[in-house]
């Protein structure tokens, strides 16, 4: 009997005149009978598309199933079969490119929400879940480093430790969390969430260290050495990059990872209650993100606008993200691209522009930009946020130097293992592939913990 399809369910969020000024959470989450709502909506088909979809291959039909029949204990137990971070997912995965964008309803009507249901279920068993009582795994005794704490890094220190390994993850800022906690702004992603993850991770078994640098207070090698008998490397791509225009040196010019890592990190927007502040003029332009450009509007800043040298089509943030940011009071200044800033006594005081018109598509399948000649101009500027690319820190390849990376700096991994050149060591996430998304990353990180444990087994 055919089934009519109701419409999705609207996620409830701040409203945008009141979020604009604070640094809460925007998206407030489903309720329980929303969640059941929603989840009615799925057919549960037979051959699964939407778990094709997902990088991690989480068993949706069978999670969203138990939503149906009100078991969300049982329904987060299926989620955690193949995901250490739902709470994370559930909120930052593009999952309109993933799941959603195959999911079977999406071809009559929108897709089910399945980004939504998983953030319900996962918050559902953060407000209930046990402080004692975590399984117990016996110990192989076998030690496994895993660096940096981020969501490659955190998927195979939980997958691990589940497995009784005994895992040590080495982070190089003093709290948890890498790319979740110093770039995702608290109005996404609460690091109060972040935290629990880590702190469900270290529950499964897995040690902490903070504030140790690999390649500097300790080498891969040495850890090796120290008895580590696997190293996976996740260290991330935080190394920010400038354009590359005259002016870049001026003050009131900052890289978005400075910006984000003081805001996110050091809550700088909790000045003086946090000790790190952070300076924010009137008119702000953000070249090329929208989560630093939703922040200085936060921070105070009248007027900030995303400058972007492609179309609204091709740009990287989330439809969703865009929206938002716009609803708020973000000007998207599209098709222009900052070609000088310009400076008075060491402060940048305007930047020059010059339009752009979308030609053939390039090498990443987007349409290029080509400048309009003659098109120039002068705006006023108070600060200038470049946030249009990271790289990999050299650190690690400097000071491992069988390790095979390739000429953009990166660390060069299987696809299907994470196993580097190096015997021992794998590596996956951003530090592999170049700033991706964290369940691209997560995925990774699943793949290399396989691969460990065939190793370590078989040795
Ligand atoms: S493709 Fe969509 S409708 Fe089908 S099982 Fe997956 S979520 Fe449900």
């Amino acid at each position: 009997m055919a089934k009519s399809i109701s419409a999705r369910h609207d996620m409830p969020r701040q409203e945008p005149g009141v979020r604009r000024h604070n640094f809460q959470e925007v998206a407030l989450g489903y309720d329980q009978e929303t969640a059941v709502a929603e989840a009615n909506r799925c057919l549960e088909c037979k051959n699964s598309p939407c778990v094709r979809g997902c990088p991690v291959e989480i068993d949706i039909p069978a999670f969203i199933r138990e939503i149906k029949k009100g078991n969300f204990a049982e329904s987060i137990k299926i989620v955690r079969e193949k995901n250490s971070l739902p709470a994370v997912c559930g909120r930052v995965c593009p999952q309109e490119d993933q799941c959603e964008k195959v999911c079977t309803l999406g071809k009559k009507a929108q897709p089910v929400a399945i980004g939504r249901l998983e953030r319900f279920v996962a918050d559902y068993e953060r407000e209930r879940r046990p402080v004692a009582g975590m399984p117990q795994h016996a110990t192989s005794g076998k030690k496994v480093a895993v660096v940096g704490s981020g969501p490659a890094g955190l998927t195979v220190a939980g997958d691990l430790a589940k497995l009784g390994y005994r895992v040590t993850i080495f982070e190089a800022l003093h709290k948890p969390g890498g790319v979740l906690v110093y770039g995702i702004p608290e109005f996404r992603l609460p690091k109060a969430i972040v935290q629990e993850e880590v702190d469900y991770i270290q529950k499964l078994g897995a040690e902490l260290r903070t504030s140790v640098i690999i390649g500097r207070t300790i080498t891969v090698d040495e850890l090796m050495a120290d008895g580590f008998e696997a190293v996976f490397i996740g260290s991330g791509a935080g190394l920010p990059k400038f354009k590359g225009i005259p002016g870049e040196q001026l003050n009131g010019v900052l890289s978005a990872n400075e910006f984000l890592t003081r805001s996110n990190l050091m809550k700088a927007y909790d000045f003086p209650t946090h000790h790190t502040p952070i300076r924010v003029g009137k008119r702000v332009a953000v070249v090329g993100a929208v989560d630093s450009a939703r922040t200085a509007l936060r921070l105070g800043a009248d007027d900030v606008a995303i400058v972007y040298r492609r179309s609204r089509d091709e740009m990287p943030a989330r439809a969703e993200e865009v929206e938002n940011a716009e609803e708020e009071g973000v000007r998207l200044d599209l098709l222009t691209d900052p070609i000088r800033l310009i400076g008075e006594n060491g402060w940048v005081k305007a930047m020059e522009c010059l339009r752009m018109e979308l030609g053939e598509p390039d090498a990443s399948g987007r349409r290029q930009p080509v400048p309009i000649k003659g098109s120039e101009f002068i705006t006023p500027i108070d600060t200038v946020i470049m946030a249009i690319a990271t790289s990999a820190n050299p650190l690690i390849r400097q000071t491992t130097p069988s390790l095979e990376c390739n000429k953009r700096g990166y660390i060069v991994a299987g696809e299907e293992t994470g196993k580097t050149s190096k015997d021992g060591v794998w590596a996956g996430g951003d530090i592999v592939t170049g700033s991706a998304t964290v369940i691209l990353a997560m995925g990774a990180g699943m793949k290399a913990a396989l691969d460990i444990d065939r190793y370590l087994r078989s040795k």
